[in-house]
């Protein structure tokens, strides 16, 4: 049958009933298949599973799509875009993070490193890597988090708050230590650790030594029982150097720079 001769209204009933299916895009493939199917000879069956497969690989995108949005990573980075040339050190662990194994496990990331060694970069690459394999991703630096669970901590719904995070298979904890904790807000970040240990994955970035913490939570006791529960089962991942955002301007030799550099080595 040639398509001129499919009947109107059995396209307009394709039209209704992917319209009821809230999937519209079928219309369009569907009709755009069986004349392939037709000139092909393709199985009802082959027709079939042609159609429902671009419905499902269009869905799969733009829910990552959706997902990326929702995240709020500052800007779309990608393990493609990181050149690991710079840090060949972490080749190797973080492509073995892509695969997204951590998450399922609930295992942690922990990025360190100084200015402009790409922390954020990767920890962004890996928050779209996670949304494209379908996780629920949150990104925000560490004092954006202190901020939001304090509010829900005023409304007396911290642990409603918690439990719902829960649900993100994946929360990005950026820039752990630019700026030190109060000690409430020291409280709610290690809630925040301790609700997602063994349950769901935490990535965090620091220019800090785990050995400084203690100065980020104002307490020892704190930051030991934290840094516990972070890293127990994570991967912690080092990124060294100059800062890629001065390379090449002759100014990746500024003592500010060197002695941040030094307090990683
Ligand atoms: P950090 O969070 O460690 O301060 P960023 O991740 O913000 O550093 O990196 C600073 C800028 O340099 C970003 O635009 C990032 O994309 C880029 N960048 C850093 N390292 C690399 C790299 N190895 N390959 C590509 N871009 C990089
Ligand atoms: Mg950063």
């Amino acid at each position: 049958m040639s398509p001129q001769t499919v009947p109107t209204e059995t396209i307009k009933q394709i039209t209704h009933l992917a319209a009821a299916l809230k999937a519209p895009r079928i219309t369009e493939s569907a009709a755009r298949l069986a004349d392939h199917a037709r000139d092909a000879g393709w199985t009802h069956e082959d027709y079939l599973a042609a159609v429902l497969e671009r419905e499902v690989a269009a869905r799969n995108a733009s829910g990552a799509q959706l997902r990326i949005r929702a995240a709020g990573m500052p800007a779309v980075k990608t393990i493609e875009d990181f050149d690991f040339d710079q840090q060949p050190a972490a080749r190797t662990p973080v492509q073995a993070l892509a695969s997204g194994a951590y998450l399922t496990e609930h295992r942690n990331v922990v990025l360190l490193g100084p200015p402009g060694t790409g922390k954020t970069h990767v920890a962004s690459a890996l928050g779209v890597t996670a949304a494209r394999q379908g996780h629920r991703v949150l990104f925000a630096t560490a004092t954006d988090w202190v901020a939001r669970l304090g509010e829900a901590h005023d409304r007396g719904r911290l642990p409603a708050e918690l439990t719902r995070l829960r649900r993100y298979g994946l929360i990005i904890v950026d820039e752990v230590g630019y700026l030190p904790f109060e000690q409430d807000a020291a409280s709610l970040f290690f809630q925040l650790v301790s609700s997602r240990y063994e349950h769901a994955s935490l990535i965090l970035t620091s220019n800090l030594p785990f050995s400084s913490w203690a100065g980020v939570f104002g307490d020892q006791v704190v930051a030991a029982a934290m840094i516990d529960r972070i890293v127990h089962h994570a991967d912690v991942i080092a990124l060294k150097g100059a800062s890629y955002r001065l390379r090449d301007r002759g100014i990746d030799t500024l003592p500010s720079i060197k002695a941040e550099q030094k307090s990683l080595d």
